[in-house]
């Protein structure tokens, strides 16, 4: 291989007098981070946002600074756009960015807050090349996938490599290999190792070995046409990773260590495991930790005494898993069919507080296109707490209400997520403070009492198609209520947001005088973010989404409150702690 350090001198700042084209952000250092590629093969949904997040939480254990990107396939800019039940729950970014929910995976498993320099798709590279072809970047050249596009590719996870001055970018490339869609994306990757020379790549294929049920047998050969595909393609994978229902036997794995090209002990089993929690020590386990870093030779970069104390923490939690003696079951309304992917961070919100409070939470879910006041007890009568998710549109609106209500007269707990923030100013309004017309003008755009509506400041900027109060913005508590005791008694937190429609001003005091309590607002401004119910087993609601920042090790304090108060009801044990203490509790760990 050509001298990396040659060609970055001679090809440094493009030119058209030749045909190399290296396009470097300015300070880049070379060597500095190395670059772990993650590619799929055989099918998509084999989980390469999850291992991929679980290798880099071992490689932050052992100290090593590292940071993901995503490269999505899809010509969208962002993931603003696209139906959740289609592609999967829009995860927001403290700095607004819509992304993937791939995102979720790696904020929760790294305890890291990402931005869009985490994340691109082919309509972000391609935009803007376009860009800098009209103005004139490109000398005199024509424009091409390869160098120019590819370089964009290239630059982008230069940019984040300066920015982090991470040791190690992990790359998760959206798709299949052999889709159309990412084909550049790999051959961007190819060209990677090429310019930053011998150990600054390290590529992992992750593919799938079949098992059907009437052979009662491993078969390795859709996994390895997968990898001679990639070989085609002049990407020489250094790891293979298995997924597979069972261990991966050994003689499939030999086949493929020998038509990979792939030691044998790189090529490992990544079988399915009954809690993602579970995979970094199943990664572990097979070493692949320490391949990985004698690849990219940075053995030298570690410190095992970080390793040791963050390892201990991450078992601890682990811990906690099997420990579970409780269970408890929270309604969650929203159609069941494909809804997993559709709510991911609320499910792994309740996760994470559940496994803190000794408890499983299952869940079910409540289609409310049918549910009236008369009814909603029936469709409630076994769930031990609720939670009205976010989301657009009026589809099933006046059932959610309906559970709402059922929800603060019966001493139900109750977490309203945004859309369920609204859902309960409206039934609070319609219902105890006697305006039975209000509603959302989302859902009744001439509605008589509009106590949702879009406010005038946001009104202004909707021309420039940006009314949407997007990410992380800071939240003021109100001292000695709830909200405050869960937040452990901070006046100023952090929340992240995605809506259009607010509490209209003028309602608030109207609210306020029937008892309801907003606990959370925007600094200086009369932004309602926060609402509780005093007197109510557990009754909140947030403009806001806290599902987005919950953690295996820190879980959102209003989830921890939800699911302590639910398991209050489902035990009916005063002698269990409540959410304030339970919250408390948790804050400690
Ligand atoms: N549709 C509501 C709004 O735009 C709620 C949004 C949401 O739940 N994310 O304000």
């Amino acid at each position: 291989m050509i001298d990396s350090k040659e060609l970055f001198a001679k090809i440094s700042g493009s030119s058209s007098d030749n045909e190399y084209f290296l396009p470097l952000p300015k300070g880049y250092q070379k060597g500095k981070t190395r670059y772990v590629i993650v590619m799929g093969t055989v099918m998509s949904g084999l989980g390469k946002g999850i291992f991929s997040s679980c290798l880099a939480k071992l490689l932050q254990d052992k100290g090593l600074k590292v940071a993901p990107i995503k490269l999505e396939g899809y010509l969208n800019i962002d993931s603003g756009t696209l139906n959740p039940f289609r592609h999967g729950e829009v995860f927001v970014l403290d700095d607004g960015m819509e992304t993937d929910m791939d995102l979720g995976t790696y904020e929760r498993m790294l305890d890291q807050n990402l931005s869009k320099l985490n994340f691109a798709t082919s309509g972000q590279i391609y935009s803007s090349v376009l860009y800098k072809e009209r103005h004139g970047d490109y000398l005199g050249r024509d424009v091409q996938m390869i160098p120019h596009v590819t370089g964009e590719v290239k630059l982008r996870l230069r940019e984040l490599a300066m920015k982090t001055q991470a040791d190690v970018v992990f790359v998760e490339i959206g798709g299949t290999v052999g889709d159309l869609e990412n084909a550049f994306y790999i051959e961007a990757m190819r060209e990677l190792a090429y310019e930053e020379g011998p150990h600054s790549c390290c590529y992992v294929a992750l593919t799938y070995i079949l098992e059907p049920s009437t052979l009662g047998e491993q078969k390795s050969k859709a996994a390895q046409l997968g990898i001679k595909q990639l070989l085609q393609l002049g990407v020489q994978p250094d790891i293979i990773a298995c997924r597979c229902e069972h261990s991966v036997a050994e003689q499939a794995r030999q086949k493929i260590s020998v038509f990979g090209n792939v030691p044998f002990e790189r090529v490992m089993s990544l079988h399915d495991s009954a809690s993602v929690y579970s995979i970094p020590s199943m990664l572990r386990d097979s070493g692949i930790d320490f391949e990985v870093l004698r690849l990219l030779k940075i053995e030298d970069r570690i410190q095992l005494r970080h390793e040791r104390k963050e390892w201990a923490r991450w078992c601890d939690f682990m811990d906690k898993i099997s420990k579970e003696t409780r269970a408890v079951t929270i309604g969650i309304t929203g159609k069941y069919t494909s809804v997993r992917d559709s709510y991911a961070s609320i499910l792994n919100a309740l996760e994470h507080a559940g496994i803190h409070l000794g408890c499983k939470v299952n869940v079910k879910w409540i289609d409310t296109t049918d549910v009236i006041d008369a009814n909603a007890g029936e469709y409630l009568k076994d769930v031990d707490g609720i939670i009205v998710p976010g989301g657009f549109g009026v589809r099933g609106m006046e059932g959610k209400i309906a559970c709402v209500r059922y929800a603060r007269e019966n001493n139900l707990p109750y977490l309203g997520l945004c859309l369920g923030f609204q859902a309960a100013v409206i039934e609070f309004a319609r219902n105890v403070c006697g305006l039975t017309e209000a509603n959302s003008t989302e859902v009744e755009a001439e509605c008589s009492e509009p106590v949702i509506s879009v406010l005038p400041e946001q009104k202004k900027i909707e021309g420039l198609g940006g009314n949407m109060r997007l990410g992380g913005r800071d939240v003021e508590i109100k001292k000695d209520t709830l909200a405050w005791q869960l937040f452990g008694k901070e006046t100023t937190v952090r929340l992240r947001f995605r809506h259009r429609y607010e509490v209209d001003p003028q309602y608030i005091k109207p609210l306020e005088d029937k008892g309801m309590t907003f606990s959370g607002k925007a600094p200086n401004q009369p932004i309602m973010q926060i609402l509780e119910l005093p007197n109510h087993a557990f009754f909140m609601g947030t403009q806001a989404h806290p599902e987005l920042t919950s953690r295996p090790l820190r879980p959102q304090p209003m989830f921890v409150g939800f699911v302590a108060a639910a398991i209050k009801a489902a035990y009916k044990d005063e002698s269990l702690k409540g959410p304030v203490a339970a919250a408390e509790l948790v804050s400690k760990f």
